[in-house]
């Protein structure tokens, strides 16, 4: 038996696998992907995200592969172009950072399995052991091999959106909001970059991310109901999109599309209960916003350690589990809640206007400032 399982080993799994197996506890880490691999999403992390993983010790690693430092944002909305400032100097993350997820993944792969944490890669979990209301452990196979059933005091999804986790323990769903836009992406060589920029327009919206390799990382966005159409022919209208932001347009000419589209009007909006009997959720599965804000990464670093130091608390019994797990959502729905509503009011389309970007800013610096806190509060 061990002390906990945890299904899905990317940006919420390894991690919460990582601490707890530096905690001294007994981890099982199972993933059906193995690594290196893709996922989709634009992988930018915001400041926040970048200082948790400096905290984990991963950091130097990731930007060693040549990850490049974002430093300048630019957003533009029509004609005006702003440029938000710096982090002051005495900030904990001084840059943003968009690694592809083939080399951020398995660097966090790497570290659950240097921390002790057993790990089986193209093990597929196919259903979660119940013994009446509480989670014991999962049932799954790798490709071809026999079924096996492993039990744990802790069954942990971060098996992202569609987990099996979740689906089993049936978590309440609270602030929901369906699908609000889709997005489409393509890496893209020979495009002058200068930090990450965000362009809204009218009825559609553009990003660029430096990443791996000298590339851009494009993406455009509209509303959900604009998708379907959109598929139809998904590079005439991806480069239709960026035509209305003249400054991308301009760039894009020397450019070239190294990769295929890639794109998805699945983004449902949720807070799920994150915790019950025998089972904990965290990244995606817990709780999903639109990639609008690129908060994915940095929302599941920020509950990987919340979710940690919860269990860690329960299972040494210096605090009743349940009561540290409700801990856990707690903090976490207070850092996330204003920045999951401007979420929405953006993926939404309406008004998007520098006044949003503020509140947005000041959010983070909020959930930096909680993270920081919640740091101190940890017993070393
Ligand atoms: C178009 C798009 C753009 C995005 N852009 C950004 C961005 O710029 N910045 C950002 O921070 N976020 C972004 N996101 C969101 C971000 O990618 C996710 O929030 C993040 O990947 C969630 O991490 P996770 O570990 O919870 O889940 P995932 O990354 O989805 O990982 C879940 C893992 O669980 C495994 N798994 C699932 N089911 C099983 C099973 N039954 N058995 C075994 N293993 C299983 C999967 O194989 C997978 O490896 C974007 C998302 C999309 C769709």
């Amino acid at each position: 038996m061990y002390d906990a399982i945890v299904v899905g080993a990317r940006c919420a799994g390894s991690p919460t696998a990582m601490l707890l197996a530096r905690s001294g506890y007994n981890v099982l880490l199972v993933d059906k992907a193995t690594f290196p691999s893709d996922i989709m999403s634009t992988h930018y992390i915001h400041q926040p995200g970048v200082a948790m993983l400096k905290r984990w010790g991963v950091l130097d690693a990731l930007m060693a592969t040549g990850c490049p430092p974002i430093t300048n944002v630019t957003l533009s909305f029509g004609d005006v172009t702003i440029n938000p400032p710096p982090p002051p100097d005495d900030a904990p993350m001084q840059y943003a950072i968009c690694p592809r997820r083939t080399i951020l993944d398995k660097l966090l792969v790497d570290a659950a399995v240097d921390a002790g944490a057993e790990l089986r890669e193209g093990f597929s979990v196919r259903e979660v052991v119940m013994d009446g209301d509480r989670a014991t452990g999962v049932r799954g196979s790798v490709k071809g091999g026999d079924e096996v059933t492993e039990t744990a005091r802790i069954v942990i999804g971060a098996d992202g959106l569609h987990s099996k986790v979740a689906a089993a323990v049936q978590p309440k769903e609270y602030d929901t909001k369906p699908t609000l836009s889709f997005a489409y992406y393509a890496y893209w060589s020979g495009f002058d970059l200068d930090g990450a920029e965000l362009h809204f327009g009218e009825d559609a919206g553009a990003l660029v991310f430096p990443t791996h390799d000298g590339k851009a990382c494009i993406a455009t966005a509209g509303s959900t109901g604009g998708f379907h159409e959109f598929r139809k022919d998904v590079e005439t209208n991806y480069l239709a999109v960026l035509e209305k932001f003249p400054s991308i347009a301009e760039r894009l000419k020397g450019a070239k599309r190294e990769e295929r589209f890639i794109g998805t009007n699945d983004q449902p909006n949720y807070f799920r209960k994150p915790y019950g009997p025998g089972w904990a959720l965290v990244g995606d599965s817990g709780y999903h916003r639109d990639f609008a804000t690129g908060l994915g990464i940095t929302d599941a670093f920020r509950d990987v350690q919340l979710l940690a130091d919860a269990i860690d608390a329960g299972f040494s019994e210096r605090q009743p589990l349940d009561e540290a797990l409700a801990g856990y959502e707690q903090r976490r729905n207070e850092i996330a809640k204003p920045l999951y509503d401007i979420t929405c009011e953006i993926a939404s389309g309406n008004d998007v206007d520098l006044a949003m970007f503020m509140q947005f800013g000041a959010a983070m610096q909020a959930m930096q400032d909680m993270m920081v806190a919640a740091d101190a509060e940890v017993p070393a």
